[in-house]
């Protein structure tokens, strides 16, 4: 976390609003999936917020394909098939993209430079800039600590939220 993001989480100006409901659907899937990471979308559709759990499908990439993906599920994620119908439908205005979320087992709640790379996808700008990126550190099986970022164009840079949980 930079300076910057210090500031800015510090002003109060810009939170990330979820349900005590949807939180708690986190952190139930970032126990489950344990020792391995999570991954997910939070999504409105016609008003309602809804949490949609992803298959972390890491491991099998992992497996198959160990030099292109050296990293397994414990330390990294790729989000499995249920993603792609989401994603369109939030191209497509059918839903918004609000945010997307995933656990670091063992680890706190930063927003790493894998994590970066990753929403970037290669671009110098994320592929859902408006979607906030929620990570859950997960020690034990029991969720530590949730923490909320988002894309700053000013900085070019992720930089942390305040998560309001109404
Ligand atoms: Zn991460």
């Amino acid at each position: 976390m930079g300076v910057g993001s210090r500031k800015r989480a510090h002003t109060g100006k810009m939170e990330f609003v979820i349900s005590t409901a949807a939180l708690a659907a986190l952190h139930a899937h970032a126990a489950t999936a344990y020792p391995e990471e999570c991954c997910g979308l939070i999504i409105e559709r016609n008003g309602r917020e809804e949490v949609v759990r992803v298959t972390n499908v890491q491991n099998e990439l992992h497996v198959k394909d160990p030099e292109q993906f050296p990293r397994t599920a414990a330390i990294a994620y790729t989000m499995g098939g249920e993603a792609a119908p989401v994603l369109m439908a939030a191209e497509r205005s059918e839903v918004r993209l609000r945010a997307i979320y995933h656990s670091h087992p063992e680890h706190e709640a930063y927003f790493s430079a894998e994590d970066r790379k990753q929403a970037l996808g290669g671009w110098d700008e994320p592929n859902y800039p408006t979607a906030c990126q929620l990570v859950l550190s997960v020690r034990d099986r029991v969720v530590r600590d949730t923490k909320a970022f988002v894309w700053d164009p000013s900085v070019r840079d992720y930089v942390e939220i305040a998560l309001l949980v109404t």
